[in-house]
């Protein structure tokens, strides 16, 4: 997208990675998410196709769903590079605390990391010759950061906003608040001077005003009803694990989702139903969205 300068540079990357964005200045260079782990490898190559032969200096995580941080492994170990990640995960990424992480909870994958700094709502970051505000924005996570540069009016959306919608709600499957939280990240940024926004997933955009009216309109649905929260994680869960292997045996989809405590708490809170019911519902919702297809005994990504 040329509305963007040539310092910045968005690797488009789909679903089951993020989005990636390298930031190229003159004198440093950084990338903001870096992918899941299953791509790892051509994360790597598209990094140093960027550089040009430079060194990486930075990774930089919006917030640390498998999908965002699961190149952060890889590249470390390739250069060496410092890592700063959202405040509030310090902890749990110092410790590896797989259970407080999301990784178990989903049923994904995340090479061991590290950190070097840290970033709290409200730091300013030079990234690429720019000056970068790092602002919470909760909702779809309770520590997400976004990231805003004012002088080139580039918004980093994370999964705060896509051009059509955001993230699963997560903190509300557990019985948490996060619609209001999701509503005053979305007020947040309409009081942003916001020309493109490079969004977590998808390409970038650069009609706000109607991505912020989709994503407002859409959060007054699921909040109507949590059930509709509930029943979206389930399948966005599913497809996310089909992303991933390509294709699962029918038969084993209600093992797969009951081994995810994030579904269990969904399913007590609101779902309510048995592991074969809930599976053959997702399985139906996916094939009907042409988001996979049955052959046989199996269930395979389309
Ligand atoms: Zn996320």
């Amino acid at each position: 997208m040329n509305v963007l300068p040539d310092s910045i540079q968005v690797f488009e990357r789909g679903w089951l990675s993020s989005n990636n964005i390298m930031l190229l200045g003159r004198h440093d260079t950084a990338i903001i998410d870096t992918g899941y782990l299953s791509h790892a490898p051509q994360t790597l190559e598209l990094v140093r196709h960027a550089l040009h032969g430079r060194h990486l200096d930075q990774i930089i995580n919006t917030h640390l769903h498998s999908d965002h941080c699961g190149g952060n492994a890889i590249l470390q170990a390739h250069f060496g590079c410092k890592t700063s990640i959202p405040v509030a995960e310090a902890e749990k990424v110092r410790h590896w605390d797989v259970e407080a992480l999301s990784f178990k909870a989903t049923g994904q994958r995340c090479d061991r990391f590290t950190f070097d700094a840290t970033i709290a709502p409200g730091d300013v970051l030079t990234l690429a010759d720019m000056e970068w505000q790092a602002l919470a924005a909760p909702g779809h996570d309770p520590h997400s950061l976004i990231f805003y540069c004012p002088q080139e009016k580039v918004l980093a959306s994370a999964d705060a906003l896509w051009e059509n919608g955001f993230g699963v709600i997560f903190p509300e499957l557990d019985g948490k608040s996060g619609f209001a939280e999701e509503r005053a990240t979305l007020d947040l940024i309409a009081g942003l001077d916001v020309k493109v926004v490079i969004p977590g997933h998808g390409a970038p955009f650069t009609d706000v005003a109607g991505a912020l009216a989709r994503a407002r309109s859409r959060l007054d649905y699921l909040a109507a009803d949590p059930l509709r929260n509930a029943q979206n994680a389930l399948k966005v869960l599913l497809k996310f694990l089909l992303l991933e292997r390509q294709r699962i045996p029918l038969a084993d989809v209600p093992v797969l989702l009951t081994s995810m405590p994030v579904f269990a708490a969904a399913n007590t809170n609101f779902l309510k139903q048995s592991p074969e019911e809930l599976g053959k519902w997702a399985v139906s919702q996916l094939v009907r969205g042409a988001a996979a297809r049955v052959e046989g005994e199996y269930l395979l990504n389309e």
